[in-house]
């Protein structure tokens, strides 16, 4: 990691309210805001398109090997391109949900999109979201920040995102399939979702996204101040 930039670390389960609260902080800091699972995601939609068994690992490696990945910044947002196709929304769908986890536990997925994270650093501060930031993308960086929530919680979060897609959800089915997804996330031997090494864990059920995003905001003060470095409001 470059001296001069600085990288926020949030990482969390999934529903953990990472995207909301990372955006938000993202503003308040005047940093640029990347959400990583959306890479992962959008590796997923990409071999999806290509009719590609996510569980053929070699298939999928070698499309890791012929894609193009650009990233373009859109509204203080880094955005990754496949060649040169901004999936968008498609992401989301819940077919590639339902996969994600199968290809982000293949270790070359990782290796290559690992590698682009932290090249990100070229375009400034960052708020950087996902698993594995502060454990292995940005173990150095001294702000790393792990979000939890009730399984309750996070599944009513859940719900409510996918009815916003027009996607109908029942809390029971979304709870079962956050759970499947975590449990698929933190048993692979590849950069498993864990609290990273000297990450404060902050358990946000009862907290609103500007509260959470507040009190993320008061450790790095905190942080920085002992280090003597703040740069807020620069990106
Ligand atoms: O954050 P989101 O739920 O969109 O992430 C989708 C999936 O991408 C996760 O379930 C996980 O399998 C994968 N992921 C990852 N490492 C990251 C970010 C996401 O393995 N840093």
């Amino acid at each position: 990691m470059s001296e001069n930039v600085t990288v926020v670390a949030v990482d969390g389960p999934a529903a953990s309210g990472k995207s909301t609260v990372s955006r938000v902080l993202a503003k308040k800091l005047g940093y640029l805001y990347v959400d990583t699972g959306a890479m992962y995601r959008a590796i997923t939609w990409k071999a999806l398109e290509e009719n590609i068994d996510v569980d053929d690992t070699i298939a999928v490696i070698a499309m890791m090997h012929r894609i193009k990945i650009d990233f373009e910044l859109v509204d203080k947002q880094v955005r990754m391109l496949i060649d040169g196709v901004y999936p968008g929304s498609a992401i989301r769908e819940p077919r590639v949900t339902g996969k994600v986890s199968t290809i982000a536990a293949i270790p070359e997925v990782r290796q290559v999109l690992v590698h682009h994270q932290r090249s990100l650093t070229k375009f400034g501060n960052l708020v950087m979201e996902g698993r594995d930031i502060g454990s292995v993308v940005f173990p150095d960086t001294p702000h790393k920040f792990y979000l939890e929530a009730s399984p309750e919680v996070r599944a009513e979060r859940r719900k409510r995102d996918l009815e916003a897609m027009e996607i109908p959800a029942s809390q029971e089915g979304v709870k079962e399939s956050l759970q499947l997804r975590d449990r698929k996330d933190s048993v692979r031997s590849a950069s498993p979702l864990q609290i990273a090494l000297g990450a404060t864990v902050i358990e946000n059920s009862h907290l609103s996204i500007e509260e959470n995003a507040n009190v993320i905001l008061d450790h790095i003060r905190q942080q920085s101040l002992r280090r003597g470095s703040f740069s807020a409001g620069g990106a």
